[in-house]
């Protein structure tokens, strides 16, 4: 089949939810430059790369050439900002420019972020900086690679402007985003605050139809929705954890309903593993530290169920109780995920049941964040030595090197499968100091670094020899990162 050199898009969301979207027009780039393509995504979408690259195709993706069904809106919705409500928040730098259908039939958000000021903007410019658009390109497709469901980048383009920031002018950018839907657990709480009479309904109805399209829709397919709602959400935590990563801000407007990873603010992977580990400037109270994602998953999945309510049964006490039993099924979906996870990590067959498997990553996990131990490579290494050997490299990166010994004995004992582990624990991702270094040469011109590191994060289970250095703990001194967003 051949691939696209135009963009055909539907409008269904606005079609659909009219009062959750504001039409909208993407301000015109002065100087349009593409800084990245995804090629393999494009491919995927149908879409000729090189027509993407063109300055058609550039014109189509930036909405200023608008594409055949395309109706750009501005979505509305409200977030729980670190645990504060804040009813009107909505696409304040971005735009819903229409869903695009794959060859394979599947519906995608085509959407743009930096695309100038909407009506939800307030006081910011509307735009981004080309280094934290970049910064997502290249986290985003590090997670899709360790398969993570995750919202893509399909394209970085370069505005022409320069903007401001608090640390200085940056070059403007635009990053063109693929999702399975932009709907959020702060859509659903914008509807509900609206008060218009079938509008949570409507939207639920959408979501079943893009995300639960399985649920029985003879039983409630509210109660559909939030089951399966909670099970992805369940499982996408149990992935985070499973490979260091710390969102940063997850608002109730940063969590989709599709369970796909989205908005990559002050985001990173943590290097010494440390529950406590906080990334953002802004989160001083260590809300979203690491070790908290599963318990605000769960909180912000509580907001969600608060809004489907009336939808969850007649009766509202019955709808509580239906809620509340729904919601109480989150642990032990990611209880089998975190399992599955680790039993992965540390190469165990299916034999090994959870009773077993789980309580061991416990231990191995207490022993290396007593000594901050660093998460990536330990367990790259640790695939390595599934015989006994010279354990002195992995005694030697944990404060307490006997009980180490001890766990490793009675791991080793289990029959651990390295080319499991090789497959389960990635030897690159895109750590903190790589990327800050990257992205500032980008920012200053040089795209060789961050398409070395986009490279290796690519495919990060296969070691190469020109890479050794990504795959190295950060050096010594390397203080706690800071992502601003
Ligand atoms: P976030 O923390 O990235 O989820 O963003 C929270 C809210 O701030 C959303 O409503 C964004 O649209 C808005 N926002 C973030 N950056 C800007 C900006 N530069 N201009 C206007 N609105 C912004
Ligand atoms: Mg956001
Ligand atoms: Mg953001």
């Amino acid at each position: 089949t051949s691939l696209a050199t135009t963009l055909r898009l539907d409008s269904r969301f606005v079609t659909d939810l009219p009062e959750l979207a504001i039409p909208w027009q993407a301000e015109e780039a002065p100087e349009p430059t593409v800084v990245a393509v995804n090629e393999q995504l494009a491919v995927d979408l149908g879409l000729d790369p090189e027509w993407l690259r063109s300055s058609a195709g550039v014109r189509a993706l930036l909405g200023q050439d608008l594409p055949a069904g395309s109706q750009p809106v501005a979505q509305a919705y409200t977030g729980h900002q670190f645990g504060m409500l804040a009813p009107r928040l909505g696409d304040g730098r971005a735009l819903l420019l229409g869903e695009l259908t794959s060859p394979d039939g599947t519906l995608h958000d085509l959407h743009l972020k930096g695309s100038g000021r909407t009506p939800f903007s307030r006081g910011g410019d509307g735009r981004a900086a080309l280094g934290p658009m970049l910064r997502e390109h290249l986290v985003s497709e590090s997670l899709h690679a360790l398969g993570v469901p995750t919202t893509r980048s399909l394209a970085v383009i370069g505005t022409g402007r320069t903007i401001l920031r608090e640390d200085g002018y940056h070059p403007g950018a635009v990053l063109v985003r693929v999702a399975a839907s932009h709907l959020r657990v702060g859509s659903f709480e914008y509807a509900r605050t609206l008060e218009s009479p079938g509008l949570v309904r409507r939207l639920a109805e959408h979501a079943v139809h893009r995300h639960a399209p399985e649920t029985d829709s003879a039983e409630s397919p509210a109660r559909g929705l939030l089951a399966t709602t909670v099970t992805t959400q369940a499982w996408l935590m149990a992935q985070w954890l499973s490979v260091g990563f710390v969102h940063g801000v997850m608002n109730t407007d940063n969590m989709t309903i599709s369970g796909e990873t989205i908005d990559y603010g002050p985001c990173a992977f943590v290097d010494g593993l440390d529950p406590a580990a906080v990334f953002s400037s802004i989160d001083t109270g260590g809300r979203y530290a690491y070790g908290r994602q599963p318990a605000i998953a769960q909180w912000n999945l509580t907001r969600f169920a608060e809004t489907l309510l009336p939808l969850l049964h007649d009766d509202p006490n019955a709808a509580v109780e239906a809620a509340q039993d729904l919601l109480a099924t989150f642990p032990r979906h990611f209880g089998q995920a975190w399992a599955a996870a680790m039993r992965a990590k540390l190469g165990l067959n299916q034999e090994v049941g959870d009773d077993v498997a789980g309580p061991l990553a416990d231990e191995l996990l207490a022993l290396m964040a007593a000594g901050r131990t660093d998460f990536t490579s330990f367990f790259r290494r640790l695939g390595q030595h599934t015989e006994h050997g010279d354990d002195g490299p992995l005694t030697g990166a944990v404060a307490d090197a006997a009980a180490l010994t001890d766990w490793l004995e009675r791991w080793r004992a289990l029959g651990p499968d390295p080319e499991l582990m090789g497959n389960s624990n990635p030897a690159y991702i895109p750590r903190n100091h790589l990327a800050e270094e990257a992205l500032t040469a980008a920012e200053a011109g040089d795209l060789e670094p961050f398409e070395q590191l986009l490279g290796a994060v690519r495919d990060p289970f296969r070691e190469r020899e020109g890479l050794a250095r990504f795959g190295q703990p950060a050096p010594e001194g390397h203080g706690p990162h800071v992502t601003y967003c």
